[in-house]
């Protein structure tokens, strides 16, 4: 395999990283050319240093002239800005594209990578979910290949395609659609599995952020423990394979050793396994139809010994999974109001403005309040994003209002 040029959005991020070391332990397979950070400039030049891409960029403006000063005679080329995070997404020598900003603002970026002709190794599912028709409109158009990172994701698309080397069709044909009864999407039920509301009521941050399986980012593991995250994943699954939603089904597997399953016509019932370490399905993604080694241990069912399985929680006490197949079944800007929505509650939870059961109290009511209308280009996408925000910032206040007045 002649060496693959990555650009990595979102560097220094818990994916990012992982991405990074997935890199460094296949040198021969693969080189990353251009990097991008939020705003973690000291990661970003660390990673400059080490892996000498030929492009960085910075989101925040500000840290530019730290960065440049810091590679001086590196022969590393240093942006900021959107611009700049553009210019990376587009890097001429890159070949695949790992989309691995947290939210919303990962959506342009990662257009600008398809429509540089970029494949695409997509992590943020926040994009799908924003804007899923036109992203998939966007990947058709240029041709280029969409490889999921998200780990169920990249379970269902192991099991649909593994072996094949040719073009991969996403989403599916119809005649390969027909031959899928329903996908299966594995959730760990995160720290609070088995919970009821009563007990949810005054859950810390700390509590939540403690992911009893995967080590992620703050704002997904906040998702994970709402099931917000299993209802983006829901919405992501639809776009990417193009299966009815009455067709996604969610279990609950404490394990998190299946990440995922298709259940075809014929009774049969195709599974991914693995440790829960985002390095795996990473891989899949970069050496997509190859398969490169990484260090995650192979699995010891022996060890493991049982798996469980439990049905998805109640809306009652985890509102948000239900809420997100609300809005994928509402369509049209819905989904993209929720993903909104969202990302204020949690991170007025992160800031400890709000309590956990407050970010899904904050989405009905911003969905409650927007009306649906289908977005028809990228720009109507980012103004319902905008309004959204504004909405549930106002709910945010609105809560804070009452707690200092109780
Ligand atoms: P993270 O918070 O650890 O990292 C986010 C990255 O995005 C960082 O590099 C940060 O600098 C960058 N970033 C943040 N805001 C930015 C902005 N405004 N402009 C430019 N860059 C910005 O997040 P993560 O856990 O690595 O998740 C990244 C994405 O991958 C998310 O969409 C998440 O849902 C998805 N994902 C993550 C995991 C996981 O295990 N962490 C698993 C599946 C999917
Ligand atoms: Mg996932």
């Amino acid at each position: 395999m002649p060496v693959k040029n990555i650009a990595l959005l979102g560097s220094t991020g818990s994916i990012g990283v992982n991405t990074m070391n997935v890199v460094a332990e296949n040198p021969e397979q693969f080189r990353v050319v251009a990097i991008s950070a939020g705003s973690n400039g000291t990661l970003l030049i660390e990673q400059a240093k080490r892996f000498k891409p030929e492009a960085v960029a910075i989101w925040d403006k500000n840290q530019e002239a730290a960065i440049k000063s810091a590679l001086t005679g590196l022969n590393i080329k240093v942006f900021s800005g959107e611009d700049g995070l553009e210019t990376v997404a587009g890097w001429p020598s890159a070949r695949q594209v790992v989309s691995a900003i947290v939210g919303a603002a990962g959506l342009k970026p990662t257009l600008t990578a398809i429509r540089a002709g970029k494949d695409i190794a997509l992590a943020n599912k926040e994009c799908l979910v924003m804007a899923g028709e036109l992203f998939m409109e966007e990947i058709a158009k240029s041709g280029v290949t969409l490889i999921p990172v998200d780990s169920e994701h990249s379970a269902i698309f192991q099991a649909l395609h593994n072996g094949q080397t040719g073009p991969i069709e996403t989403p599916l044909t119809n005649e390969r659609k027909n031959e899928i009864d329903h996908l299966t999407l594995t959730a760990s039920g995160g720290p609070f599995h088995g919970w009821t509301k009563e007990q949810l009521q005054h859950v810390t941050k700390s509590q939540a952020l403690a992911h009893p399986n995967w080590s992620m980012g703050r704002k997904i593991s906040i998702d994970s423990a709402t099931m917000m995250n299993k209802g983006l994943e829901v919405i992501e699954a639809y776009y990417l394979f193009g299966v009815p939603a009455g067709q996604i089904e969610v279990v609950v597997h404490p394990e998190s050793i299946i990440h995922s399953m298709v259940s075809f016509y014929d009774g049969s019932v195709l599974a991914q396994l693995g440790e829960p370490d985002m390095r795996t399905p990473i891989a899949v993604a970069i050496s997509w139809p190859k398969r490169v080694a990484t260090s995650v241990d192979n699995l010891d069912l022996v060890k493991i010994g049982r798996l469980n399985f439990f049905p998805a929680p109640s809306a009652e006490d985890f509102p948000c999974l239900h809420l997100a197949f609300k809005a994928l079944a509402t369509g049209g800007s819905a989904p993209a109001t929720l993903n909104a929505a969202n990302e204020i509650a949690v991170a007025a939870f992160l800031d400890e403005k709000i309590e956990f059961l407050d970010i899904p109290k904050i989405i009905a009511l911003t969905l409650d309040e927007m009306t649906v209308a289908k977005p028809n280009s990228i720009d109507e996408v980012m103004a319902v994003d905008n309004m959204a925000r504004s909405k549930a910032l106002e709910l945010v206040l609105q809560i804070q209002g009452k707690n200092r007045l109780s």
